[in-house]
């Protein structure tokens, strides 16, 4: 195994000194990047290098206790959904005032404050529903591995015990500071805001509560839209596809 990253190193290490000689295709560069990335790369390591990141921002960030209002209120919330789509969840809220939540591969779930102060609870459900999405469609998984692909490049310039090494905590800050804020193209978006309306039907829960969130998002941001939807298609055109559909099929 290591024999091969080694080897890998080394191409790696060629084709960058012949980018640095000669323009040569960046797509080939990239190419020896995936092989590197795909012979050294486990799922079980992207979840377990995740759930490592998440705790790095827990450390980070104000995390409610146990006994904090917006926990209990969150707890309330999600305590039916322990496991989605087979895939066992955590939650926690940050106290910070940005309108923002975020899922990872290992199935953590963080909420911010500011989006609790706006949303109520449907609006909350639907709107974990859509970054539960990014879980299962393993939209998370891939920018968790785009994130470690660069961290795990430098790494191997400089490491020599193996390519991913040992991810020092900085490098986990910014892996977990990136999968917070992680933009994913517009499909992936709209796929997650499918996840959710199907979620929110099969359990009996409000469709239409996706729709108000999109809306109660369009109001807060005034034009700026939060990061964590900067690539979604806008949030008025969001809600109005949930509109049609819950109308057509019958159901709120
Ligand atoms: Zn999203």
């Amino acid at each position: 195994m290591k024999k091969i990253a080694s080897l890998y190193i080394v191409i790696l290490g060629l084709m960058a000194s012949q980018l640095a000689q000669a323009q040569i295709n960046p797509n080939l560069v990239q190419a020896g990047i995936d092989a590197l990335m795909s012979a050294t790369i486990t799922n079980a390591q992207i979840a377990e290098i995740s759930k490592e990141a998440v705790k790095e921002m827990d450390a980070k960030n104000p995390v409610a206790p146990a006994s904090d209002a917006y926990t209990k209120r969150l707890n309330r919330i999600v305590s039916r959904y322990r496991t989605i789509s087979g895939i066992p969840l955590n939650y926690k809220v940050y106290k910070v005032p940005d309108v923002n939540a975020f899922a990872t591969a290992d199935g953590s779930v963080r909420v911010f404050q500011g989006l609790m102060d706006i949303m109520n609870d449907k609006e909350i459900l639907a709107i974990i529903g859509h970054e539960i999405g990014h879980v299962v469609n393993h939209d998370s998984h891939d920018a968790a591995k785009s994130a470690l692909r660069r961290s795990a490049l430098r790494n191997a310039v400089a490491a020599n015990d193996g390519v991913l090494g040992k991810l020092s905590r900085s490098e986990l800050g910014g892996l977990a500071d990136y999968m917070a804020s992680a933009s994913f193209s517009r499909q992936q978006e709209t796929d997650a805001d499918d996840f959710s309306y199907a979620f929110l039907k099969r359990n009996g829960q409000s469709v239409l509560a996706l729709a108000t969130s999109f809306e109660k998002l369009d109001k807060a941001g005034g034009g700026k839209v939060p990061q964590f939807l900067s690539t979604h298609p806008d949030s008025k055109a969001r809600a109005a596809r949930v509109r049609a559909r819950a109308k057509q099929e019958g159901v709120r």
